[in-house]
C-alpha cells in the first residue's frame, strides 16, 4: 500500500488525484451479489502510461500518467473488470483524494536543475545545482530553470 500521484484525463483535462494503492488504483468499488465489496483489485493489466514530472506551485510531483481516458475511468471509478460497466452497483466510494499541495507536501519535492526533464542527459550538475538551492529563492529556481531548458 503506497499513496501515489496518478494523472488521469477527466474530460480532455489532466487532473491530479492521490491513490491509497496506486500500483492497483485500490480495491474495487463495486458490491458483490452477496452484498459485500468486491475484493478484486482496481487495475490489473499492468503499466500502460508513463510517468510524468508536473509542477505544482512551486514543487515538482512525480505522477503515474496521463493515463488514457478508458483506463482513467477505472481508476477514477476504482472498479474491476467485473464492475466497471455502468450498471454494476457501487459499495462505497472511491477512496482516492484529489492531490493537495498541502495535504501531500511529503510526496513533492523542490525542483533541481537536474530533476528538470530533458537536463538528466546533460553532465552532472549537482554542484551547480546545489549552489542554486543554497542561494536562490524557489521561485528564482523555477524562473532560472525555465530560461535553461527553453527550447528543449
Ligand atoms: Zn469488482
Amino acid at each position: 500500500m503506497r499513496d501515489h500521484p496518478v494523472l488521469i484525463d477527466v474530460n480532455g483535462e489532466p487532473r491530479l488525484f492521490v491513490f491509497p494503492d496506486w500500483m492497483t488504483g485500490g480495491d474495487c468499488t463495486g458490491k458483490t451479489k452477496k452484498n459485500q465489496r468486491c475484493r478484486n483489485v482496481a487495475w490489473d493489466q499492468g503499466q500502460v502510461a508513463g510517468y510524468e514530472t508536473v509542477f505544482v506551485g512551486d514543487r515538482m510531483v512525480e505522477v503515474y500518467g496521463p493515463l488514457p481516458a478508458a483506463v482513467g475511468w477505472r481508476h477514477y471509478s476504482q472498479r474491476c473488470h467485473l464492475h466497471h460497466t455502468p450498471d454494476a452497483q457501487a459499495y462505497c466510494d472511491p477512496e482516492w483524494v484529489p492531490f493537495d499541495l498541502e495535504r501531500h507536501h511529503d510526496l513533492t519535492s523542490d525542483p533541481t536543475l537536474f530533476a528538470i526533464p530533458g537536463l538528466q542527459l546533460l553532465p552532472p550538475l549537482r554542484p551547480f545545482g546545489l549552489a542554486l538551492r543554497a542561494h536562490f529563492s524557489p521561485a528564482e529556481r523555477q524562473q532560472l530553470a525555465g530560461i535553461l531548458t527553453e527550447g528543449l
